[in-house]
């Protein structure tokens, strides 16, 4: 008997302990052998196909570091902060889980060893484990679970999928496993699936595909106690027969639950069809016992379609000082493609080093783009680079779109070459500048610790009738979120107002500058939010898809009048 035909989702895992009958169905995903291998991408993915089937679906990440939030890291060490509604500083992932599915996250779907273990030692100083010993387990494995439970109760999911960064055999990361593990035991394995993504490195000098790091991967896994039911495995080149064979047989998974995902051609919006045809969401499905129809994916081939094969393309720079990291900007990355999708407009994106701008000649490096973009950031350098990118983009009526960091540096810009007010600065930058266009907001001011304490989350946002702003929203109250200390100094408005900087979105109390725009100007948009984390491929931002429009018509002037922004 072959391995396919042994496999069967009705008779391979007929144990359940579980007193209780829930509906609810828990997926866990780990990662092996290496990092960086996509898991929250293959999460994401199943995500999207599972709601395609007609389940309502809850994604949560695990990162088992220490600290409270990836808020106080360095993108560095862990690329870009993703906020989320509620004002969570929370891992990249989560933007994947929200731009592949419908859920809304909360602080509540991304949990941190550090957050578990602020959490016991406040109940233990509380006296909640009086006269006992605190230990890893069952007390912090508890907490873990306390999580998984209600999470899974607040969302009324039918799905949790629940994501465990890191690798498998880190030290850190398994009170985590252990928890999963207990988790499925008590839920009973028909409610619990675990989905391992491993590595199938291809090694040139032998021309093979290796299968030896994953089989190393699942016995640390089945060391723990945790017996993946599917593998997904990594690769560059397909996987054939006799290796899926080999896998299963060495893994001890049937032979269909072995799962390629190769690398992507084209884009990351690939992976969900990639898991479809291999029939994962088919197989998860049974395992689970959910009796669900097949997911119906044509938006979604729709929306690779305009990705392949667009019907235009325009060249987008991104000027940051994290420009050579891959993940630093991954939601604006993301959301420029989705500003491209919204218009069938390929992007090709150049990505500038901010310092390279400060050199002689660095100016070249804009010259030819369609847009200019100046994403959020922090900290004094490649600021200088930034303005001239600024500077650049309004006087040879480049379209511009600026974020967070990226409007302060366009107010700058303008103080300085506009207003003649010389020595502009933030405070940031320059805590004397004789003119600060931008200070801390009021509400930072005495505020010393780092964590967590910026204004920060959705806000709302009234918009100016008549703005650009209002037209591409098509709205005039909107949400965004948020993520900053400084701000634009009220004491300058009138002067900046009446040169044509125009303060098209305020909060609703007319006292903090939201979005900025200039009047003189075909698209000179910059805002003190973060719109690059409310877009999705199926759904573009406004400021995206207006922004990509403009950039595609500044660089094509003789097809612009035929061009349809649907902005
Ligand atoms: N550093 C600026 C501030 O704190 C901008 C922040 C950002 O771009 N996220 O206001």
């Amino acid at each position: 008997m072959s391995w396919a035909n042994q496999f069967n989702g009705s008779t391979i895992y007929p144990f359940n302990n579980s007193t209780v009958q829930r509906t609810l169905k828990y997926i866990f995903v780990t990662g092996g052998v290496v990092s960086s291998l996509g898991k929250g991408l293959t999460a994401a993915s199943l995500g999207t196909l599972l709601e395609n089937r007609g389940l309502k679906v809850c994604l949560q990440k695990f990162d088992p570091y220490l600290n409270v939030d990836p808020g106080t890291m360095s993108p560095f060490q862990h690329g870009e902060v993703y906020v989320l509604d509620d004002g969570a500083e929370t891992d990249l992932d989560l933007g994947h889980y929200e731009r592949f599915t419908n859920t809304t996250l909360s602080r509540m779907n991304n949990l941190t060893s550090g957050q578990v273990y602020a959490r016991v030692l406040e109940r233990e100083r509380h006296g909640d484990y009086l006269g006992k010993t605190v230990q890893v387990i069952p007390h912090v494995t508890d907490e873990i679970k306390a999580r998984i439970e209600n999470l899974a109760e607040q969302s009324k999911a039918d799905v949790l999928i629940t994501e465990i960064g890191g690798t498998t055999g880190d030290i850190e990361g398994l009170p985590f496993l252990e928890a999963i593990r207990e988790f499925a035991l008590e839920v009973g394995y028909t409610n619990a699936l675990f989905i391992h993504v491993t590595f199938v490195p291809f090694i040139k000098a032998a021309g093979e595909l290796k299968t030896k790091p994953t089989q190393q991967s699942v016995a640390k896994l089945r060391e723990i106690g945790i017996t993946p039911h599917i593998l997904v495995c990594r690769c560059e080149r397909p996987l054939d027969k006799d290796l899926r064979q080999k896998i299963s047989l060495f893994c001890n998974v049937p032979y269909e639950a072995v799962v390629e995902e190769k690398d992507v051609d084209h884009s990351i919006y690939e992976v969900p069809l990639m898991l479809q045809r291999e029939r994962m969401d088919d197989l998860v499905c049974r395992l689970l016992r959910l009796d669900v129809p097949p997911a119906n994916m044509s938006h979604w081939q729709d929306i690779l379609r305009k990705l392949i094969a667009p019907q235009r393309r325009v060249r987008i720079g991104v000027v940051g000082k994290y420009i050579g990291l891959q993940d630093a900007y991954k939601s604006v990355y993301e959301a420029i493609i989705h500003g491209g999708i919204g218009n069938d407009c390929g992007i090709e994106l150049e990505r500038i080093e901010a310092e390279e701008l400060d050199k002689p000649g660095g100016e070249k490096l804009l010259q030819g783009l369609g847009g200019i973009l100046v994403p959020g950031g922090f900290g004094g350098r490649g600021v200088g680079g930034k303005i001239r990118a600024a500077r650049f983009a309004r006087e040879n009526r480049v379209p511009y779109l600026g974020l967070c960091l990226g409007m302060q540096i366009a107010t700058i810009e303008f103080a300085r070459n506009v207003l003649h007010l010389d020595g502009a600065d933030s405070t940031e930058f320059n805590k004397a500048a004789p003119h600060p266009v931008i200070a801390m907001l009021e509400e930072q001011r005495g505020i010393t610790d780092m964590g967590g304490t910026m204004r920060l989350g959705a806000q709302p946002v009234q918009l100016r009738v008549g703005s650009k702003a209002a037209g591409l929203y098509g709205a005039f109250v909107i949400h965004e979120r948020h993520r900053h200390r400084y701000e634009f100094n009220n004491a300058y408005r009138e002067q900046f107002e009446q040169a044509g900087f125009l303060f098209s979105g305020t909060s609703p109390d007319g006292e903090l500058v939201e979005l900025v725009e200039l009047a003189d100007h075909p698209f000179f948009l910059a805002c003190q939010f973060h719109p690059e984390f409310l877009s999705k491929p199926n759904a573009p931002h406004p400021l995206f898809r207006g922004f990509i429009a403009a950039a595609y018509a500044h660089s094509h002037p003789a097809q612009a009048g035929a061009q349809n922004s649907r902005g």
